[in-house]
């Protein structure tokens, strides 16, 4: 966890606080002292990589970053028990020697296992979950300072409702993820012809493992990506040192990226050409690699980000809406929407709960408002009832999230009962969840 001059800042920049204490606990039997001494409300940060403040409080942050390595594996039941902390890029390298391998994985590997299990973070794939869907049993931390074990057998309720709980339930310490044999993926990248795709979308979604594509609302063709199992070669995989410095290195088509959206603040009479250029700059690219190396891409620019999910079936027809939208209102910027697929879970506060999802994404640069282009674009979510991702910026209100989701005040209750007292509460929260 990075404090600078006492102030906790997450990786966009827009949420920073300074927190009363922090704590360092080394282990649970710290972890629990800390969870009960701590004043004000408790917070526990994984790598900072969410926009909402989930993270924010005047009282306690508890630093997890002790909680780090494979601590088992059970080959029968392909599973893994993983320290909650661990960061995405060290988990391959703990995984590829037992022959083992996620399902899937997002777009970075910046995140801890906990922060991408708490928030449902997810890849693209229809027939793929998201992280928290892929949890068999987790250790959670309580607020006394118990630790109990939750699987469908045991405290099934908490299993169901906690594996995407924001840590309003506690510290998840250990976490059990369903893992499967090594496996290597061909990463393609081409241009497809803006209303050809949309054309095409079923077809494409389903012909290919993972599918997404980038769509720059003044460009006329579309970036899509597929990653597919192969059996070509890939070359010899990285140490999980090498997958640490690489996630931060900015590539010459970031510097590229970065020059040009810097520019478009001050000359916005860019961004129609600079739309034009990226589509054309990204595609055509491939590689194969081993799935850890290959999913996840370095992303220097700081942008920050909204996030929805509709029912799958709408996302084409929402993705268009919303690039005539942004089209129209000219509001610049040098982002693109994303689209990505996942599979329908039964994990209570899910976007995916009970439905495959299409998850658009709508970025604005880190140092531009952000305020004129998310309103626009959430007006056109909200028509859609699309629900959105927690931890990405959203102004969804605790009325909204109690028609989006049919098993949300059974999670409030649970929320109450495990936390009678409201530590892990902060303002943000307090106001979805109080
Ligand atoms: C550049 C970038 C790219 C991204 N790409 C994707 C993507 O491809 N797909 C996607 O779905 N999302 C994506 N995200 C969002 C990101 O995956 C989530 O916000 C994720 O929660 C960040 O993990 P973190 O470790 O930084 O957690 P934080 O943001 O620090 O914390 C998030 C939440 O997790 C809780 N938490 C952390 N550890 C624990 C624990 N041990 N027990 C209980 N609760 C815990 C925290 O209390 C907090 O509420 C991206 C974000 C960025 C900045």
């Amino acid at each position: 966890m990075k404090i600078v001059a006492g102030k906790w800042s997450n990786w966009s920049g827009n949420v920073r606080f300074k927190p009363r204490g922090i704590a360092e606990p080394k282990d649970e039997v710290d972890l629990a002292i800390a969870v009960r001494k701590s004043e004000g409300h408790v917070r526990f940060p994984g790598t900072g990589h969410s926009f909402s403040p989930l993270n924010q409080t005047d009282g306690t942050l508890i630093d997890l970053s002790a909680f780090v390595g494979l601590k088992g594996f059970d080959p029968e039941r392909e599973v893994a028990s993983i320290a909650a902390a661990t960061p995405l890029w060290g988990l391959g390298s703990l995984l590829h020697p037992l022959g083992y391998a996620l399902k899937n994985m997002p777009d970075i590997d910046r995140q801890t296992l906990g922060g991408a299990v708490a928030t449902g973070t997810h890849g693209s794939g229809l027939t793929l979950g998201n992280f928290s869907a892929e949890v068999a049993s987790f250790r959670l931390l309580l607020t006394t300072g118990e630790v109990i074990h939750c699987s469908p057998e045991e405290n099934p309720e908490i299993y169901a409702a906690g594996r995407l709980s924001l840590g309003l339930f506690g510290v998840m310490t250990e976490i059990d993820m369903k893992v499967r044999p090594i496996y290597k993926l061909q990463r393609k990248y081409f241009v497809h012809p803006t209303e050809e795709l949309f054309r095409q979308l079923d077809g494409l979604v389903e012909a290919n493992r993972n599918f997404s594509f980038f769509l720059f609302p003044h460009a006329d063709g579309v970036v899509c990506r597929s990653l597919n199992e192969t059996e070509c070669h890939a070359p010899t995989r990285h140490s999980a040192n090498t997958l640490m410095a690489r996630g931060e290195r900015r590539r010459i088509d970031e510097y590229v990226f970065a020059g040009i959206s810097e520019a478009m603040r001050y000359v916005p009479g860019l961004m129609k050409p600079a739309h034009k250029f990226f589509a054309a700059f990204m595609g055509k690219r491939q590689k194969v690699r081993w799935s850890h190396e290959v999913y996840p891409t370095a992303r220097t620019v700081r942008y920050k980000a909204m996030e929805y999910a509709v029912p799958y079936e709408k996302g084409g027809e929402v993705m268009q809406e919303l690039a005539e939208a942004i089209r129209k209102s000219k509001i610049p910027t040098a982002f693109p929407l994303t689209f990505r697929t996942v599979a329908a879970d039964d994990v209570w506060l899910s976007p995916a709960y009970q439905q495959d999802i299409a998850s658009i994404t709508v970025h604005q640069h880190a140092d531009m408002d952000e305020t004129q282009l998310f309103a626009l674009c959430e007006a056109i979510f909200r028509n859609h009832n699309a629900r959105p991702h927690w931890g990405k910026i959203h102004n969804a209100t605790r009325e909204d999230l109690a028609r989006l989701y049919p098993k949300f005040e059974d999670f409030c209750a649970l929320r109450r009962k495990l936390d009678p007292q409201d530590k892990f509460l902060n303002e943000h929260l307090a106001k979805l969840f109080a």
